[in-house]
């Protein structure tokens, strides 16, 4: 069995509810969406990327080799290899595992993960809109969203409405690839979630090292 591959590193958790925690990021070539602010394109952009396909042994060594049990399972989207995904979490007992996806995809790997971020997108993405496969009666999702302008917030608050979704499950956090624009962002951002109830997250590693890959 082969997974489509981007990268594997080592850091810590730079967004949502664990913030701060050190982590091996496994991070997935491929994705079934396009989004105009993409800060991964190189996933899934046959322009820019430099995936590679690799066993799942060679996965699971690479993982072995950081002093750390912790994994996020990113992307591109990661859900499009959910057995490949499952087959690496089997063979790496005593790790713990959180997914990032923007929820278009069914879940068949919950019971393997300790929790599922899922960042629906809005229609500034440029994608179209698209049915939330990644339902909040699922005790371990919790819902990102990326805020780029003010009629973000409106849309989101529609979302979060219509697909049922508890203002505790909610984090917003900035667009931006810039250390300023989020920095000015976020501000903003902080009291929306004041008045809202929603979690503020921070896009740390992108105020720490910019818009650096491996970091
Ligand atoms: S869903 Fe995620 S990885 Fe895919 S294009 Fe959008 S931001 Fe990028």
């Amino acid at each position: 069995m082969k997974i489509l591959l981007s990268e594997i590193f080592h850091s810590i958790q730079g967004e949502g509810p664990n913030l701060g925690r050190p982590s091996v990021f496994l991070r997935l070539g491929g994705c079934n969406l396009a989004c105009s602010w993409c800060d991964s394109k190189f996933t899934w952009n046959p322009e820019i990327s430099d995936n590679k396909v690799a066993t799942i042994n060679e996965v699971v060594k690479k993982i072995k080799s950081f002093p750390c049990k912790h994994l996020v399972i990113t992307g591109g989207e990661p859900m499009l290899q959910q057995d490949k995904i499952t087959a690496i979490l089997k063979k790496l007992p005593g790790y713990t595992a959180e997914i990032e996806t923007n929820g278009s995809i069914s879940s068949k790997i919950s019971p393997l993960v300790e929790q599922i971020n899922c960042s629906p997108k809005l229609r500034s993405s440029g994608n179209k809109p698209y049915a939330l496969k990644i339902k909040p009666t699922n005790k371990k999702a919790i819902y990102k969203f990326v805020v780029q302008k003010k009629s973000d917030l409106q849309e989101i608050k529609y979302y979060i409405k219509s697909n049922k979704i508890p203002a505790e499950k909610v984090y917003l956090m900035p667009e931006g690839t810039k250390h300023t624009e989020v920095l000015t962002r976020s501000k903003r951002l902080i009291e929306i979630c004041k008045k809202e109830g929603y979690h503020f997250t921070p896009r740390l590693h992108i105020m720490l090292f910019g818009n650096k890959r491996g970091v």
